[in-house]
């Protein structure tokens, strides 16, 4: 419904290209076809876990995403959805895996009015499994280094129930660090589930990710 309302209101108002700023279009033919053409990313992050990305948390991939998240454009919705399924699927082909979004903080949701991350996965066609919940609120990760965000968010995630035997994948927008989804996939183990890896969005190029090509010189 949103994503037909900002559709309705881009034809009145004067919108600007969510991905390079072009003027009279939500989304540029340029951009739309980028973001139509994901190339996945694999990565290790420092904690073992494998993540693919759909895209680099760079250019025009990322200044869509921020006006998703941060302007509520939520036609974006659709175009990263099927850029995230194309990355889960070809990072996690087997059967039977769920995905886990990874849940929207009250304070996210409050300033935001949406739940990007379950957003983009409902949309996906994903088989998904909403089980985690946050039994303590943190502080900003935006605002922290590698190290205290580890700490920030240390035992903050549970699985509202058991989980033997299940084929997980933990899911989020933008993994940075990878603290929260490391948490995530704590809280998941606990509760009994074989953690696959991670899916997202777009990941960013700081500290605390690995790019196979530096594990595997050559
Ligand atoms: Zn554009």
């Amino acid at each position: 419904m949103f994503a037909v309302l900002s559709d309705a209101l881009a034809l009145i108002l004067p919108v600007d290209c969510a991905g390079c700023g072009a003027p009279d279009s939500a989304l540029c033919e340029t951009c739309a076809d980028l973001l139509a053409a994901p190339r996945p990313l694999r990565h290790v992050l420092a904690s073992g876990l494998v993540v693919h990305a759909a895209f680099d948390f760079a250019d025009r991939p990322a200044r869509a995403l921020r006006a998703l998240k941060e302007e509520g454009r939520t036609s974006l919705v659709k175009p990263f959805a099927a850029a995230l399924a194309a990355a889960a699927r070809a990072g996690f082909p087997d059967a039977g895996t769920l995905f886990v979004p990874m849940p929207t903080s009250a304070a996210a949701f409050r300033r935001r009015g949406h739940r990007v991350v379950e957003a983009i996965l409902d949309r996906s066609g994903l088989p998904t499994l909403t089980v985690l919940r946050r039994i303590r609120s943190t502080r900003d990760q935006r605002e922290l280094g590698r190290v205290e965000r580890t700490r920030n968010v240390a035992g903050s995630l549970l699985a509202r129930r058991r989980l033997d035997g299940r084929r997980v994948v933990v899911v989020d927008d933008v993994v940075t660090t990878g603290a929260s989804v490391s948490e995530a996939a704590r809280a998941l183990r606990e509760a009994g589930a074989e953690v696959m890896g991670v899916a997202c969005v777009a990941h960013t190029r700081r500290s605390g990710l690995i790019r196979d090509t530096d594990l595997n010189p050559g």
